[in-house]
């Protein structure tokens, strides 16, 4: 099959009991099926340590109270992999962070940012998040039950000339424009199909010309196009994407995103989230407070637009083609939008709370904030629905 993966991909190494966030903490770690007959098989005290850690789960998984993984040693390591090798492990342990999608007429491998290593590896490629192709073995089992190859195709090219619009965006303004054409194309796309209208991501692009950089031009400029006039949120009555209004992000937060359990499973994160409850209460109080907030941290750390900007890229290559199955253009570029508001927000919070700001700063809080925010259907509903609650209102 044509294997389609992250240029880096292969060059991925654990950092094993070096990782300051290790992925054997704050997860339940699923067990399938084989996995659990292969483990009944084994006799004596190991048997039963891997009864008991899989015992309030009904034997469909690990580390049940989110804790450390019982097999988790103080040298940061697996002692299953240690007794049997990397092969006895559960397979979403061995596969971590290997994201793979199989669309059937190809197969991409991502890293997800949820690990902190595949994060360190994006940030040194944020400028060239390309794929390198080959024929190989599939890695995974179909994601899909869709087999139109020319609506994928079609996904394709809408994919590229967002990832393209997006990588010429340096400042705050732009890439606020380049998600207005992101999410206006989006939700017309939408409605297109719902009326049965099939080539309307062949016809139509994104943006005018992607070939050009996203300017005030008023040849482009969404704001001077009425481009997106469904965009303008309640609290402002501005179109507003990047960054989302304070009431909006105040009210993500206000999600079941934050929970105290959090000060367990994802300590970091937990801080970072309290810090608007306790010490910062005046950063998001007014509009106008947040404005000066988030434009100070952009002059004090310019770099992070450019971050921002292709996290959101890499948010689109692992999950815009979930539309091949699902067709919920709109849902998936804007729970994008959401997920890289938050990481923003989270830089601001650190940056005020430390009085600096840092790359490994940065890196810290996307894996700590992907790991909270990707994995629970439920809070990504709420999230998803709080969000368009601001927005599309007539
Ligand atoms: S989070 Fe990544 S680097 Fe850390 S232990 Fe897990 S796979 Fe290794």
């Amino acid at each position: 099959m044509l294997i389609k993966e992250i240029s880096y991909h292969k060059n991925f190494k654990c950092l094993e009991g070096a990782c300051p966030h290790t992925c054997c903490h704050g997860w339940i770690i699923p067990v399938d099926e084989d996995e659990f007959e292969r483990y009944m098989q084994e006799k004596g005290l190991l048997k039963l340590r891997l009864v008991l850690a899989m015992l309030f789960r009904n034997g469909t998984g690990f580390n049940v109270r989110c804790g450390s993984c019982t097999f988790h040693t103080k040298e940061g390591l697996c002692e299953l992999q240690l007794k049997k090798g990397h092969e006895f492990l559960p397979g979403a342990c061995q596969e971590y962070p290997r994201f793979y999608r199989n669309y059937g007429f190809f197969e991409e491998r991502y890293l997800d940012l949820s690990c902190i290593q595949a994060v360190r590896m994006f940030f040194d490629h944020m400028d060239d998040l390309t794929l390198t192709e080959y024929e190989g073995k599939e890695g995974s089992g179909k994601c899909t039950t869709n087999d139109d190859g020319d609506y994928l195709k079609a996904l394709g090219k809408c994919r590229d000339e967002m990832l393209s619009l997006l990588k010429k965006c340096h400042g705050a303004k732009e890439l606020n424009e380049a998600l207005i054409y992101i999410t206006d194309h989006a939700k017309r796309a939408q409605g297109a199909f719902v009326l049965g209208d099939t080539d309307f991501l062949t016809r139509e692009s994104v943006a005018p010309d992607v070939s050009d950089a996203v300017s005030l031009n008023k040849e482009i400029d969404p704001m001077e196009r009425n481009i997106g006039d469904h965009l303008s949120d309640k609290a402002t009555g501005r179109k507003r994407l990047f960054p989302l209004s304070a009431e909006v992000l105040r009210d993500i937060l206000d999600t079941g995103l934050y929970s105290p359990r959090l000060r367990m499973t994802n300590p970091t994160l937990h801080e970072l989230f309290t810090l608007p409850l306790k010490k910062y209460r005046s950063l998001m109080r007014s509009e106008d407070s947040w404005e000066t907030a988030w434009d100070d941290f952009v002059k004090e750390y310019p770099k992070a637009v450019k971050i921002c900007s292709a996290y959101y890229s890499y948010y689109l290559l692992q999950y815009y083609f979930s539309s091949f199955e699902d067709y919920s253009f709109l849902r998936h570029v804007n729970m994008g939008i959401i997920q890289m508001n938050m990481v923003f927000l989270l830089m601001c919070l650190k940056e005020r709370s430390k009085g600096s700001f840092s790359d490994e700063d940065a890196m810290e809080i996307m894996a700590c904030y992907n790991r909270r925010a990707y994995f629970n259907e439920d809070v990504k509903d709420e999230m998803y629905d709080t969000f368009m609650s601001h927005f599309f209102i007539s």
